[in-house]
């Protein structure tokens, strides 16, 4: 049992020497998504002028348009769109999904039911702006044992034309465990060799620069993922980028703009600099986030509750899943996050209801950037069986001092 500060501060020094080689690890994966980063400056000769701002229809924006070169670079993609336009991960994913479909066309997703934020965009849950109230099909295969139903996958395959497929990296809020970059591979090459024209779209939010390859890397078509979440670095203020073949970017900047202007409008007023820092940043900030993540692992493992992934697991994304099969112990963890955060730190957050989630959810984000969960967040469904799911820490000194915050109020240790 642990009382006081003191016995907690014991195990957390077993807990840092216990996970010492797993650091390790991620710092060199941290150096090789840097030497990436540092290569797509240096080829696309970034300089001060791109750092420069357009208004009004942003026509000519130099620096914009070499960011969107220097990402497609990192994320071995043809090309990328990289925008502040794009609201969110779920505005981005939006985008991409009006700008490939069309009426009668299907929507496969075959990580089971999408982020809950899609629900009404499907059409899952009524909404008269959804894709079905466009005519556009959706159909799901669940996950069976946390790896694709390769069976049913290729049996609807070989029965229907599938216009999109849906792969969801990230578990969401749901209890299954993330897609590793290698079974992402496997169930390209399966599904490229019976439809080969079908687009397989890959929802990358939090997995970015987790490990050496992201999703493009290994035959994906087209990949989305949020600015305040991995590639943003904590930095950049908002936005979205989308990255993959040249002809579905076209189709996707037309979506999010109009038809005929595309990607050539769009103006950055003044955000490239923290756009490019946020990129240059990114590798460090996931590491930092990785290693709470597995500091948080290893300590909660130590106090008895159940965790996924464990601390030596492979990782997959920045989410830290702690099983608390009570809400008591949720609201109380989420609310020392919170009190362990830079920013808002006096406030207490509370379940609420949440445009776009069907449950009430608590939310604990202390951040820089509004909602921005690269930064040490957590939050959760109330609902069975009672999740945290944290992540994010700019560093690891700040991510580790928020951590023992909530577990202090979690054990209320005064
Ligand atoms: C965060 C997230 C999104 C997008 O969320 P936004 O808050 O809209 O950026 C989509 N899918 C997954 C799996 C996510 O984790």
């Amino acid at each position: 049992m642990i009382e006081t500060r003191e016995q907690l501060q014991k195990l957390v020094e077993k807990v840092e020497r216990k996970i010492e080689p797993v650091i390790k690890n991620i710092e060199l994966q941290c150096e090789k998504n840097s030497e990436k980063v540092l290569t797509a400056f240096q080829k696309y000769q970034i300089t001060e002028a791109h750092f420069g701002s357009t208004s009004g229809y942003g026509y000519d924006d130099m620096g914009r348009d070499a960011l969107e070169n220097v990402f497609a670079h990192v994320l071995d993609a043809e090309d990328a769109l990289v925008r502040a336009q794009m609201i969110s991960g779920s505005h981005a994913l939006t985008i991409t999904l009006f700008a490939l479909l069309r009426p009668n066309d299907i929507l496969l997703s075959i990580t089971g039911k999408p982020y809950d934020t899609l629900d009404e965009v499907i059409g899952i849950t009524d909404n008269n702006s959804s894709l079905k109230s466009f005519g556009v099909h959706y159909e799901q295969i669940d996950l069976i044992d946390n790896d694709f139903d390769y069976i049913k996958i290729g049996e609807v395959l070989s029965q229907k034309k599938i216009k999109v497929i849906e792969i969801q990296r990230s578990k969401g809020y749901s209890t299954r465990k993330s897609i590793s970059i290698e079974k992402v591979e496997k169930v390209i090459g399966v599904i490229k060799k019976i439809s080969p024209d079908t687009i397989i779209m890959v929802d990358n939010c939090y997995c970015e620069m987790v490990s050496d390859k992201e999703p493009t890397t290994v035959g994906a078509d087209i990949m989305v993922g949020s600015l305040i979440k991995n590639l943003g670095g904590g930095i950049a203020p908002n936005g979205a980028y989308i990255a993959g073949k040249k002809e579905l970017i076209k189709l996707c900047a037309e979506r999010l703009t109009l038809p005929g202007e595309g990607r050539e409008v769009g103006p950055t007023l003044g955000i490239n600099k923290s756009l490019y820092q946020g990129l240059f940043f990114a590798p460090s900030v996931v590491a930092a986030s990785l290693k709470t993540a597995i500091f948080t692992s290893a300590l909660l493992e130590e106090l008895n509750y159940d965790v996924e992934p464990k601390w030596d697991e492979k990782r997959v994304d920045i989410v830290e899943n702690i099983i608390f099969k009570n809400p008591n112990d949720l609201i109380n963890y989420c609310q020392g996050i919170q009190i362990g955060s830079p920013i808002d730190s006096n406030a207490i957050p509370e379940p609420w209801n949440m445009p776009g989630y069907q449950d009430k959810v608590i939310m604990a984000a202390g951040a820089f950037t509004q909602g921005s969960s690269i930064e040490l967040s957590c939050d959760g469904p109330m609902r069975e069986p009672f999740i945290a799911y944290q992540q994010g820490g700019l560093t690891y000194e700040y991510g580790k001092l928020g951590v023992i915050k909530a577990v202090e109020r979690l054990l209320n240790i005064k």
